[in-house]
């Protein structure tokens, strides 16, 4: 069986934000984590080279050790905190990317940043560096509360702006707060995706539908021990319950607003 540990990450900054702050990662301990990966021989490899790997002759070709890091919604600090520190350590990584939210998106500026999020010019330099830029819709919403149209537009807008402005092809996707449904999972493959991350706290493994990749979460209160022996693939449940249950406080968020809404009569 493949088993590849998937991490996410969203924010690496000192000093997040009372938004960013609970999924924030503090650029040392990111540093400590990666420096990790690499003192125990696990090699990084991209989404794309997951899929393309485990589609092409079954995973034959993966490395010893894979591992997968992404970090979603497209931070500034990526470029100013992660980047040097992926670098240093010739470490590959996706980036998925909110195209309304990107800092001069100018005309296309759609929903709301949670922070100061990169510019086109240092994603580019980040794909450069051989980091891939994968989507994460137009403007964040929850794509499975969509109609079908609306639907369409978030995933397809951004993959078709992604491409336009990075100049490379963009196969793979991260769900905003890692929903999805059957009807999303649909069009996401019809938008041209051939790879989606969730969330849900498991490692990647080869029973998983590659539309709904789960994904270990790293956030302020993942210690050393919790993330070696996430990463090491022993005590996962037990260890995540924390950000499980973060997780879950997402979809109170969520029932909580489409019962306001369904209030309100906009349903
Ligand atoms: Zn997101």
């Amino acid at each position: 069986m493949i088993r590849v540990p998937i991490l996410m990450y969203h924010s690496i900054s000192e000093r997040p934000n009372p938004e960013t702050k609970p999924l924030a990662v503090h650029p040392s301990a990111f540093a400590e984590q990666l420096s990790y990966l690499k003192e125990r021989g696990f090699t990084p490899l991209t989404v794309a080279d997951l899929v393309a790997s485990v589609h092409r002759n079954n995973g034959r070709s993966l490395p010893e050790r894979p591992v997968v890091v992404t970090f979603d919604d497209g931070y500034a600090d990526f470029h100013s905190q992660a980047l040097p520190v992926l670098e240093r350590l010739g470490f590959p990584a996706t980036v998925f990317l909110t195209s309304g939210w990107v800092r001069d998106a100018g005309k296309d500026a759609a929903g709301r940043p949670l922070d100061t999020m990169l510019t086109w010019s240092q994603a580019r330099e980040a794909a450069s560096c051989g980091i891939e830029i994968g989507g994460h819709s137009h403007s964040h919403p929850q794509l499975d509360q969509l109609p079908d149209d609306l639907l369409r537009q978030e995933l397809r807008r951004n993959k078709a702006l992604l491409e336009d402005k990075i100049g490379a092809p963009v196969a793979t996707m991260a769900y905003p707060y890692g929903y999805s449904s059957g009807r999303v999972r649909r069009e996401v493959r019809r938008a041209g995706y051939w790879a989606a991350c969730a969330v849900s706290n498991a490692i990647a493994a080869d029973r998983h539908d590659v539309l709904a990749l789960p994904r270990l979460t790293v956030a302020e209160g993942t210690s050393m021990g919790m993330f070696s022996r996430a990463v090491e693939g022993s005590q996962v449940p037990l260890i995540y319950m924390r950000q499980r249950v973060l997780t879950k406080g997402y979809a109170v968020v969520r029932r909580t607003r489409y019962g306001l809404r369904r209030v309100r009569g906009l349903a």
